[in-house]
C-alpha cells in the first residue's frame, strides 16, 4: 500500500518521481511539484522486508524465551553425554539422548550410530 507523502516545506502532497542508487542501496526519490522540494524515502518493499525481518528475529527470540520457560531447552550450551556435542536441548539433535533439563540427568541415552 502506497502512503501519501507530504511536503515538509509547503504541506502539498510528494509526487514519486524515480528510484535512485545511493551507495550500496537504493532510494526512491519524490518531488513535490508545488515548491520542488525533493525528499529521498527508502523504497517501500525494501521497508516491508526490513519490518518482516525485524518480526521474524523477535518471534525467534520470543520462541527461545517461551521454550526455555518451559524447560525445553537450557540457558547455557552443555555437553551431550553420549556424543559430546554441544547442545542446549532436551533431545540431543545428533544422537537423539534425552536429559532431565531440571537435574541435568540423562534419561536415555543417545543412539552413538546415528552420529
Ligand atoms: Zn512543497
Ligand atoms: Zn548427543
Amino acid at each position: 500500500m502506497e502512503e501519501k507523502k507530504t511536503c515538509p516545506a509547503c504541506g502539498g502532497a510528494l509526487e514519486y518521481d524515480s528510484r535512485c542508487p545511493l551507495g550500496s542501496r537504493e532510494l526512491d526519490l519524490y518531488l513535490c511539484p508545488d515548491c520542488g522540494r525533493a525528499e529521498l524515502y527508502e523504497p517501500e518493499e525494501e521497508r516491508i522486508r526490513r519490518r518482516n525481518e525485524e518480526r521474524e528475529t523477535q518471534d525467534f527470540f520470543q520462541s527461545l524465551r517461551a521454550r526455555l520457560a518451559a524447560g525445553e531447552i537450557t540457558a547455557e550450551l552443555f555437553p551431550c553425554p553420549t556424543c559430546g556435542f554441544p547442545r542446549r536441548d532436551r533431545v540431543c539433535p545428533v544422537c537423539g539422548s534425552v536429559m532431565d533439563l531440571g537435574t541435568m540427568e540423562e534419561l536415555c541415552p543417545g543412539d552413538p550410530e546415528k552420529m
